[in-house]
């Protein structure tokens, strides 16, 4: 009846929501509750959320409206990978876009996400030539930490995460375009951005041409100090491909529009990154967009960012927080609830504090879960509640939608204590459809390898031994709530607490873990 596989102990049930959540909404059942059914999310001819996001082009809370029907294209920064990801990383390239997409998938629009990485760039040179190692190499380890620090939060995989050097001639094919246009200018061995030639510029970030700073040393041919690279020439030792302006590499901000283009075609829905990205890297990608004729993005959306004792968490204040260092104090569950449940426009100032309250605050939510479990069997993934939908459909509003899973713990806790069982299994199934749509189901497979039951490692005599103690007490007490005999079952979880053992009950099964 219940399988092992190492510390983890489940069962074979299918959850409704299908693997990681990806669902089609059918047609509104009645007013204002959208019915989720399972399966592949697909095209929908009807306007399933009334989504309204801010656009940092506009400051304006806007309808979005994708350009084509059912269908949604997001491109947004990820990762410059000269070091291991911290939780600033994971908010701004992770968790806020895998809010987004799964909102949209939820209302049925099929999501193209993009999130490139920038895997050459001076920091990335620098920092390999410090450590003795080939700059690709040190590229390649940061990316696949990023990769495993996304897959640990149970953010879904993105369509495709293209990375800078893979896209050299898109990139080389974009500046000759700009050239053509008297948008750019080569000069040895550099080619630049002209700025002053670009209608509108400045307009993305509000900025007066003549204060600012592109944060970029001056180039030797730069006609004028605001202009910026687009094609660097190579230095003594550096990597270079070949260019028509000779070898070189790509300026940063070219990626993103090579690769936008690449993937999403001369106009997509919705570009997205971390606040720090709008001057000048936004800005500008916008004007080579704009300046070689394309129509780019038509919604701008910024997360903002997190911060430590008010200063941005960055590698180069020195200021970060790895995801591992993280995850050694509270869940990975535990801090995906801590980065969602600020509204992606508000800054996140990292407290302990602050990350402990909010992972007992979890806790709370999926203690309830699992006595629902417990008391009035499976729970399953209902009807989202229309106030919650109304929450995340007002510029994702993460904030509001939890007040209304908070209000549901309480209905359900009282209804606990009252006997009322109905209610019980009412509050937690939409409990449940609302951390799926945050992609914080504890039931979700997504967080299987690196839920509580973090894995013994290579098994030692002594774990095996455990496992085999703890397994053979899990089949007694699975005997004894099969046969409704809550008493003894409640005593033999009681038995395993105070030997430190946590056992969580799902539809798929029971799982163990040591309690910190
Ligand atoms: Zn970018």
């Amino acid at each position: 009846m219940v399988a092992n596989s190492g510390a983890v102990l489940r069962g074979s049930m299918q959850l409704p929501g299908g693997h990681h959540g990806r669902w089609t909404a059918g047609p509104t059942g009645r007013a204002g509750v959208r019915r989720v059914r399972p399966g592949r999310c697909r095209a929908v001819a009807f306007p399933a959320v009334a989504l309204h996001l801010y656009d940092t082009a506009t400051r304006a809370v806007r309808t979005f409206e994708p350009l084509i029907a059912g269908e949604v294209s997001l491109y947004h920064c990820g990762v410059t990978v000269q070091g291991p990801p911290h939780i600033g990383h994971l908010r701004g390239a992770g968790i806020v876009y895998d809010v987004l997409r799964r909102w949209l998938e939820y209302a049925g629009y099929r999501v193209t996400q993009v999130r490139n990485v920038t895997d050459i760039d001076d920091r990335i040179l620098i920092k390999a030539r410090e450590a003795g190692e080939h700059w690709w190499e040190l590229a390649a380890r940061n990316e696949r930490a990023c990769a495993e620090a996304y897959r640990a939060l149970n953010c879904l995989p993105v369509s495709i995460e293209p990375r800078a050097t893979g896209h050299i001639t898109q990139i080389i094919e974009l500046i000759d375009r700009l050239i053509d246009a008297d948008r750019a200018y080569a000069a040895s061995g550099d080619v630049y951005f002209a700025v002053r030639e670009q209608p509108g510029y400045g307009a993305l970030s509000g900025q007066k041409l003549d204060e600012m700073n592109q944060g970029e040393s001056e180039g030797q041919g730069k006609k004028d100090p605001a202009d910026f690279t687009l094609w660097k020439g190579a230095k003594p030792g550096e990597p270079s491909w070949d260019s028509p302006w000779g070898p070189g590499r790509p300026g940063w901000h070219i990626e993103c529009s090579a690769m936008a283009r690449s993937y999403l075609g001369d106009e997509f829905d919705i570009h997205g990154g971390g606040l720090d990205l709008v001057f000048p890297h936004h800005e500008n990608e916008a004007a080579q967009s704009h300046g070689a004729g394309l129509q780019f993005a038509r919604y701008w959306m910024h997360s903002f960012w997190v911060t430590m004792a008010g200063e941005k968490m960055s590698k180069s204040l020195g200021n970060t927080l790895s995801v591992q260092a993280v995850t050694e104090k509270v869940r990975p569950i535990e801090l995906r609830y801590y980065l969602v449940s600020v509204h992606y426009r508000s800054t996140i100032e990292y407290s302990p504090k602050a990350l402990e309250d909010a992972a007992r605050a979890f806790d709370r939510i999926e203690s309830f879960l699992h006595r629902a479990a417990d008391r009035v069997g499976p729970v399953q993934i209902g009807e989202l509640p229309a106030d919650f939908a109304a929450a995340m459909d007002d510029d994702l509003g993460v904030p509001r939608g939890l007040a209304v899973l908070h209000d549901h713990l309480r209905t359900g806790n009282t209804a606990m204590d009252a006997g009322r069982p109905e209610v019980v299994k009412a509050a937690a199934d939409a409990m449940r459809a609302m951390l799926a749509v945050l992609g914080l189901d504890p039931w979700d497979p997504g967080w299987a390898p690196t839920a509580r039951t973090t894995p013994s490692g290579p098994a030692s005599g002594a774990s095996r031994a455990l496992e085999t103690l703890i397994s053979g007490l899990l089949e007694k007490r699975q005997i004894a709530r099969s046969a409704k005999d809550f008493a003894a079952a409640d005593a033999i979880r009681d038995q395993l607490s105070a030997a430190g053992i946590v056992v969580e009950d799902g539809p798929s099964g029971s799982i163990w873990s040591i309690e910190r």
